[in-house]
């Protein structure tokens, strides 16, 4: 039994899936959002600590910051937001709306659905050596939530690639010491980062790989790390404040795999679709990274218009007779109500 029918679903919640839910709230839809991950935000939760220079009208800002804005608005209309779920298989009633199922047995109903998936639900690669850790190490890290966390510390840095060479180089300065080490002879980073780096004081293990982490029996906290060259077995041992892992990230693409739906594919992966947010099937609309179309723009900012295109359309699905296209925001009875509001809150504060 349908005991809660939304207008629209939107299954995940990085940029294109935040400003869905601004967007259909704005169009007066009754919205859910839901996402795998503990928290909003996508995949920008890989570079919280990167300066962002290319959102149309905002300021250089942190990944960090942007997640914050970018859901403060997508709450402006309260979407109902179910995290912790990850969306295993979706199916058609016979009266056309749709009842999405979550790993963990849930059920959610909707009259249509926002595919905002981006490239899947990411899960950092780990180490082996992590498999033979007793109790979770509280000082190895997979994403560097703040570098000022490490002043003044010992990291080690294991990985070759873009990521991983820019963080050695951000933390060169601040830390007391940096070691980098990768399996490769020489990174897989853009020749300049790679110039940069090896004319600092980082210490380079080229051709090395992290093959135990020796930790404290009370805390759990690595201290000393041992690394392995590749080829010749011979073993380094270093003592650390902290690790950090950046070998990339495994991809879940199991809901678009996995789904009996006969949703067209491009490349076995992206939806195919139109520049409106169409997919092959009725009902069901995308935006962001997963929906593929000549033209497409796979940045945060190209999110924000396959999100309204895709709205609107879902929007004309569930009511056939809606406007195309929403109210810009000064005519929007609601946000004239909130900007009403938010200027007397102004007023009030400056008396
Ligand atoms: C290192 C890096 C740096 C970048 N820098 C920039 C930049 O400077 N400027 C820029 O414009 N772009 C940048 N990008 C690109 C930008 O991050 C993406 O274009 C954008 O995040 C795509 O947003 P999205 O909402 O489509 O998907 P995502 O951000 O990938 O979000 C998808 C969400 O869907 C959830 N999800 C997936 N499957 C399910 C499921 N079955 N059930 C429930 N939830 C699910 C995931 O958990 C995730 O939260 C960068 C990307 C990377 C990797």
């Amino acid at each position: 039994m349908q005991t809660d029918l939304f207008d629209v679903t939107i299954i995940g919640g990085g940029p294109a899936g935040l400003y869905s839910a601004f967007y259909s709230g704005l169009r007066h839809m009754k919205t859910k959002l839901i996402d795998a991950h503990p928290s909003l935000g996508g995949k920008m939760h890989v570079y919280t600590e990167k300066t962002i220079w290319d959102v149309g009208g905002v300021p250089p800002i942190k990944g960090e910051a942007l997640i914050k804005q970018l859901t403060d608005q997508a709450l402006t209309f309260d979407p109902t937001v179910v995290l912790n779920e990850k969306v295993t298989v979706i199916t058609r009633g016979k009266d056309e709306t749709f009842t999405l199922t979550t790993a963990s047995g849930q059920r959610h109903w909707t009259k249509a659905i926002i595919i905002a998936v981006g490239g899947g639900i990411l899960h950092p690669k780990r180490l082996e050596a992590e498999a033979t850790l007793t109790k979770p190490a509280t000082n190895l890290y997979h994403t560097m939530p703040t570098l000022t966390q490490f002043k003044d510390k010992r990291v080690l840095i294991s990985g070759g690639g873009n990521s991983a060479i820019d963080w050695a180089r951000l933390l060169e300065p601040i830390a007391h010491e940096v070691t980098l080490t990768y399996r490769k002879e020489t990174p897989t980073a853009h020749e300049r980062s790679v110039k940069e780096l090896l004319s600092s004081s980082v210490a380079v293990f080229p051709q090395h790989a992290i093959t135990a982490l020796k930790t404290d029996d009370e805390t759990g906290v690595v201290e000393n790390v041992s690394l392995t060259h590749v080829e010749t077995d011979d073993a380094t041992t270093i003592s650390v404040d902290a690790v950090i892992v950046n070998h990339g990230y495994e991809k879940d693409t199991s809901l678009l795999d996995e789904s009996d739906l006969a949703l067209e594919r491009i490349n076995d992966f992206y939806l195919a679709g139109t520049a409106e947010g169409k997919t092959s099937l009725s009902g069901i609309y995308a935006a962001g990274d997963i929906i593929s179309y000549p033209g497409k723009v796979n940045l945060i900012a190209g999110c924000f218009q396959d999100a309204v295109n895709a709205v609107n359309q879902a929007k004309m699905y569930t009511e056939p007779e809606a406007d195309r296209f929403g109210m810009v925001s000064s005519h929007h009875q609601e946000l004239k109500e909130k900007t009403q509001k938010a200027s007397e809150l102004n007023d009030d504060k400056e008396e």
